[in-house]
């Protein structure tokens, strides 16, 4: 795939194969485990799902209730999955900052303890495994660039973290790989930030986008994601809905993996920028591939996959 594209090496972290399917795992775990340890009894969060479905999982382990606010149009797997694990779902004919509002509501009124991104410590510190996760899996060294499918931040917030800790540990020294958030077109609060050169971003109006975990209008951290693309040296870049999916097809194609929607707007915007020039040809570039692409059931006319009629063999109702 890399020498197709143009670039001397491609990974991809694929996070589909954590427990629930998405790297939301790594931090709802340490959540979960902690608001445990706190004392708290029901819990609750607003998610585009995969949140969602990891804190049901681990609440379900804990024996703890867990109130989860979603839009109603989440993929319909990730729906399932949660109501299996027993959480209570509630979905709202809105967008993820909405479902954020009813969340809050709950926390005033019935002391839920809130899980939301950044609106307690210790989902960042389980996300940020991923950090030192590349450093070893690389032999002790990390990529030129990672490309991040950027919605409320917490994992590029998380390996920024751990990068600092592993200089402070004498692990690396003071070179950083370049962060690149990506968003989608319909969704860039981040992306229009960054290229204003403000600090914060305005909320997004009327998001939408088919990778829905990025589907997130204004993100509390959007500070400390603008402030560690800025650092690394990165950017911030959206690409467009026909492009993630030309690129999901591509790398299922090519490579046998299916991503994510919002894995696929990395590879997307990789195509984007090398051909932009702000990714160039000798660098060593991380996809991350944040969930496995089977919580997302394909519109298939937007992949143009036709799968035919099924068949009937007459020899097989004879035999
Ligand atoms: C949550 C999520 C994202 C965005 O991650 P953040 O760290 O919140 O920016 C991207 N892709 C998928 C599949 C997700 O579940």
């Amino acid at each position: 795939c890399a020498s197709r594209l143009g670039v001397s090496r491609v990974w991809i972290k694929d996070e589909g194969q954590n427990p629930t399917g998405s790297f939301k795992d790594r931090g709802l775990r340490l959540a979960v485990s902690r608001a445990l340890e706190l004392g708290a009894k029901e819990l609750a969060l607003p998610s585009a799902g995969n949140a969602g479905s990891a804190a049901a999982a681990y609440g379900a382990a804990a024996g703890l209730r867990v109130h989860v606010v979603v839009p109603s149009d989440t993929p319909r797997p990730i729906l399932e999955e949660m109501a299996a694990f027993g959480a209570d779902v509630e979905l709202l004919n809105g967008l993820i900052s909405d479902c954020g509002k009813v969340v809050r509501k709950g926390v005033e009124q019935y002391g839920w303890f809130d899980l939301s991104t950044l609106k307690e410590p210790y989902r960042v510190e389980g996300k940020k495994t991923t950090g030192y996760e590349l450093h070893e899996q690389l032999g002790g060294r990390l990529p030129d660039s990672i490309v991040y499918p950027t919605g409320g931040g917490t994992g590029l917030i998380g390996m920024w973290k751990a990068f600092n800790e592993l200089e402070a540990i004498g692990w690396i020294g003071s070179k950083r790989p370049r962060m690149v958030a990506v968003q989608a077109e319909g969704c860039a609060p981040i992306v229009k930030a960054f290229d204003e050169g403000t600090r914060h971003a305005e909320p997004w109006a009327d998001a939408s986008t088919i990778a829905s975990g990025i589907r997130v209008p204004a993100a509390v951290g959007d500070f400390l994601i603008l402030d560690a693309v800025r650092e690394s040296g990165g950017f911030a870049v959206a690409v467009s809905d026909d492009a993630i999916n030309a690129a999901h097809l591509e790398c299922a194609k090519l490579e046998g993996i299916l991503l994510c929607p919002e894995g696929a707007a990395t590879l997307a915007a990789l195509i984007q920028e090398l051909a932009s020039g702000r990714i160039e040809s000798d660098e060593q570039v991380m996809l991350f591939n944040c969930a496995t692409g089977l919580k997302y059931p394909m519109q298939s006319e937007h992949h143009n996959i036709d799968l035919g009629k099924p068949i009937d063999y007459d020899f097989i109702r004879n035999c």
